[in-house]
């Protein structure tokens, strides 16, 4: 897509933007409002990225049919509505992360069921990967998925997964034996005997609904098991490792609009700045501007190749940064009470700490950002 093309993608976004900027703190006190209205307040269908086939009316610009199927043109509109609600994108029905597994893993069959699901109506998805006592780091996953005559059996708990309380399907990782390789992905819809979803009570990012999956001996069919078609080395870790690597882009833009956000509440809110306060303001200006330049390299790199993750790791460590230091230092900027005065300013403190953790933290962006480097990735990235 050309730069003219996404400026005005750009500008179509802000447009439905303003619509979620109405509901942010009523989302905020309350997330079950996104299953109630939130999604009436924007054309979801046109934003979350359906495949052509289920979405009969998909954005235009210039004429064009734009379905939000990259990463560039997710990027570029999702950071247009973070910057009015970030909390409320990712409560948007849809695919989120969970539709990057089914891209690379599903059979026809299983693409089939997942899309005609999600395309049915305000449907939420999810994406199970962590859990309690380890984390996201497969390694030591603990969920297991084990043999009971002719189907198997899901037993584990996820927790910090976003939309699974309101969710009807979702993509759980689970481990079929030990090693790297005995990870794999199951399609599994949550009216399942077994399956228990409950939204877990936090603070940042509120409208997503934070949940815990509590998973016991939930039934399988083999029909459920993604890419079992596939060898061994192309199935759940292949396929989780390439979502984060489109997802982060999507991670930094949403930080990077909650950081335009915040400056845009100090511009607005306070009037007469001292010279060093405005040399810090035209440092914020330029440094969104060159973060939206790497957000946006990032996502040209994971549209090419979403095997590697080195810029969007380079993206997410900046974006996020950039999103702490605008939040916190805006509430300096505008007094004693500024987050008791401006409510507004106290949501974006909270949301932007989210995305430290959201899809793996900065220390561990830093050591792929250092892998990329030392194999030369950077090097490419900048002559592409
Ligand atoms: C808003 C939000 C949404 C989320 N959505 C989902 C979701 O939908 N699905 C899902 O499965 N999970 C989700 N998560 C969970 C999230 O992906 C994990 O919490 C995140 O990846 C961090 O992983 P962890 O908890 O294993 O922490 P760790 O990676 O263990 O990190 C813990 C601490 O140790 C440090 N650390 C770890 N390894 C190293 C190292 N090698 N060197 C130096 N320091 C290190 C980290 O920097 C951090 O300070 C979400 C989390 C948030 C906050």
């Amino acid at each position: 897509m050309t730069t003219e093309l996404l400026t005005d993608l750009r500008a179509m976004a802000r447009d439905h933007a303003a619509a979620l900027r109405v509901t942010a703190l009523d989302l905020d006190r309350d997330p079950t409002l996104a299953t109630t209205g939130l999604h009436r307040a924007v054309p979801w269908r046109q934003l979350v990225g359906l495949p052509a086939a289920h979405n009969p009316d998909p954005l235009r610009v210039r004429g064009r049919p734009v379905l939000l199927d990259t990463c560039v043109e997710q990027v570029t509109v999702l950071e247009e509505l973070a910057r009015a609600d970030a909390g409320a994108v990712l409560a948007l029905p849809g695919p989120s992360m969970s539709g990057s597994v089914i891209a690379d893993l599903a059979d026809d069959q299983q693409h089939d069921r997942y899309w005609t699901t999600v395309a049915d109506g305000p449907t939420w998805t999810f994406f199970g990967m962590t859990e309690p006592a380890h984390g996201s780091d497969p390694g030591g996953m603990t969920t297991t998925l084990r043999p009971d005559g002719d189907r198997l059996l899901l037993t584990g708990t996820k927790r910090f997964v976003g939309n699974a309380a309101r969710a009807r399907l979702g993509v759980v990782f689970a481990r079929r034996h030990s090693g790297p390789l005995g990870v794999v992905a199951v399609l599994v819809d949550t009216t399942r005997p077994g399956f228990e979803a409950v939204p877990l009570p936090t603070l940042g990012l509120r409208g997503l609904q934070l949940s815990e999956l509590r998973m016991r001996d939930v039934p399988i069919e083999p029909a459920d098991v993604l890419g079992r078609h596939r060898s061994a080395t192309r199935q759940g870790m292949w396929a989780a490792t390439r979502t984060f690597h489109r997802y982060r882009p999507v991670v930094s833009c949403l930080a990077l609009g909650v950081a335009q956000a915040a400056y845009d509440l100090v511009t607005a809110e306070r009037r007469g700045f001292r010279s060093h306060e405005r040399h810090l303001l035209d440092g914020w200006a330029q440094r969104l501007v060159g973060t939206r330049a790497l957000v946006l390299a990032a996502a040209h790199s994971a549209d090419r190749d979403p095997a590697d993750g080195t810029l969007a790791s380079a993206a997410k460590i900046r974006a996020t940064g950039l999103a702490e230091e605008i939040t916190t230092t805006a509430v300096r900027m505008l007094g004693p009470g500024a987050r008791w005065d401006h409510p507004l300013l106290d949501k974006l403190v909270r949301d932007a700490r989210a995305f430290e953790f959201m899809e793996g933290t900065g220390n561990i962006q830093r050591l792929t950002l250092a892998q990329g480097y030392l194999q030369g990735r950077l090097g490419d990235a900048r002559a592409a």
